[in-house]
């Protein structure tokens, strides 16, 4: 506690040094990118993590070397591929690579072409691979070809459906996950694939024991490897105390038993009330403080200080810093593998490094803390890295599957549920799956 004390206190000695520091050379007021290293990429992002979160995040890519993890976009009718780029925080060099293209060119513009557009990402966050699987189901790979004149991408059509056959795979975990899986015969981005499905629900490098089992139901072209192309339809980790299951449905989401959305859901304001924005994201914004052109990116509401701040989603606290120069008090919070939030300029903090916080749950009072022009809350969300607009991107929100929907998912699931139980109800072909070695 002492120590606590003191160290707090040197904060605060160097907060007041390096605030009028701060005014003198002209950092943004209140935005602290500018101080704070942060997330430009994937590999600072690696870096820059240090929570349990990171640990089984590095775990998974550590060891997926040719499985660089597939990020699935579900593009709603209204939709073209410039705003998912916009969505997703995508580069826009990249959307111009693709524009390039004759057969791209059409779903640029045109909202309800696409149905289901997945992407691979190289360290600094180019799309190196992207896949659109169209309303009528033809899929479109293009890959990116780095060459001499600059980048290009290529394009090949798969409009011919090649048969598809169901296999199962299943191990004991005897050491860790990937070393079980592996000898389960699971490919790298299968294994990226599991993990992203149940990211919300497991950090893969805490709370995976020896002992628990997981079963998977792959879809893979028949006749073809257990390759990077396999698709999970379900899935099941038998813990201890609990047994977790994802089950695909046709909309390429995964659901629970009971037809309910996998994983995070967020709220839309990281307040209790609503209140109006003061400052809305903005990455061409002219400062208010320093009259420059400064990205804000973050969304600002005027609240009174002491205003109750809440986490969006459920996540795991990676900061909780005392009297920054720029960003004041603050919290910044993992939610599973892809996105951080963080909220600013708080009077207190009420939760800690490496807590696990709750949708909802209070982490701190609004105030005025840091270079801040009033007393306000600043909330900002990136995705992979990059600063996205939090009113106005697609944040998955608590969904539930009902009606004729949920009856259509109960036949699926039962089903998947069969097979992943009974390896006779499998009819293609079963992989002999053989148990890990001790
Ligand atoms: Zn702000």
């Amino acid at each position: 506690m002492v120590f606590i004390r003191k160290v707090a206190k040197t904060v605060f000695l160097s907060f007041l040094i390096s605030f009028n520091y701060a005014f003198s050379s002209v950092v943004a007021a209140d935005d602290p990118m500018d101080s704070i290293s942060l997330l430009n990429n994937a590999m600072e992002l690696e870096s820059y993590l240090s929570s349990p979160a990171r640990n089984s995040l590095l775990e998974i890519l550590d060891h997926s070397e040719s499985g660089i993890l597939w990020h699935e976009y579900e593009v709603s009718p209204d939709e073209n591929l410039t705003t998912v780029f916009i969505n997703e925080g995508l580069m826009q060099a990249d959307l111009n690579l693709l524009m390039n293209i004759p057969q791209s060119a059409g779903w640029i513009s045109q909202p309800g072409e696409i149905d289901i557009l997945r992407y691979q990402l190289s360290n600094d966050n180019r799309v190196i691979k992207l896949e659109i699987t169209t309303v009528s189901g033809e899929v479109l790979s293009f890959s990116k070809v780095t060459q001499a004149g600059g980048d290009t991408f290529t394009v090949t059509v798969d409009d011919k459906k090649k048969p598809l056959e169901t296999v199962r795979i299943g191990g004991v975990i005897k050491h860790s996950f990937y070393a079980s899986a592996k000898v389960a015969g699971l490919s790298p981005s299968a294994m990226s694939e599991f993990a992203n499905i149940f990211q919300w629900q497991l950090d893969f490098s805490r709370d995976i024991h020896r002992g628990d089992r997981f079963e998977i139901l792959l879809e893979k072209v028949s006749g073809d490897q257990l390759a990077d192309d396999t698709r999970i339809l379900a899935a099941q980790i038998y813990q201890q105390r609990r047994t977790l299951t994802a089950i695909r449905y046709n909309d390429g989401r995964y659901y629970t038993l009971e037809g309910k959305l996998l994983g995070r859901t967020f709220l839309r304001l990281p307040l209790k009330e609503e209140y109006p924005v003061s400052s809305g994201f903005d990455l061409s914004r002219q400062h208010p403080i320093i009259g420059q052109i400064r990205e804000h990116k973050g969304t600002d509401w005027a609240v009174p200080v002491g205003s109750p701040v809440i986490t969006t989603a459920d996540g795991i606290v990676v900061e909780s810093v005392v009297g920054h120069p720029t960003a004041g008090n603050y919290i910044e919070i993992q939610h599973g593998r892809r996105y951080i939030t963080r909220y600013l300029h708080l009077s207190q903090l009420k939760v800690k490094a490496g807590q696990q916080v709750r949708r909802g749950e209070v982490i701190g009072l609004s105030g005025n803390s840091g270079l801040s022009t009033g007393p306000h809350l600043h909330y900002e969300v990136y995705v992979d890295g990059r600063p996205v607009d939090a009113m106005r991107a697609k944040l998955r929100t608590n969904r539930a599957l009902g009606g004729s929907e949920l009856s259509g998912f109960m036949q699926v699931s039962s089903r998947y549920l069969n097979m992943l139980r009974n390896e006779e109800a499998l009819v293609d072909a079963t992989v002999n799956v053989p148990s890990e070695a001790s």
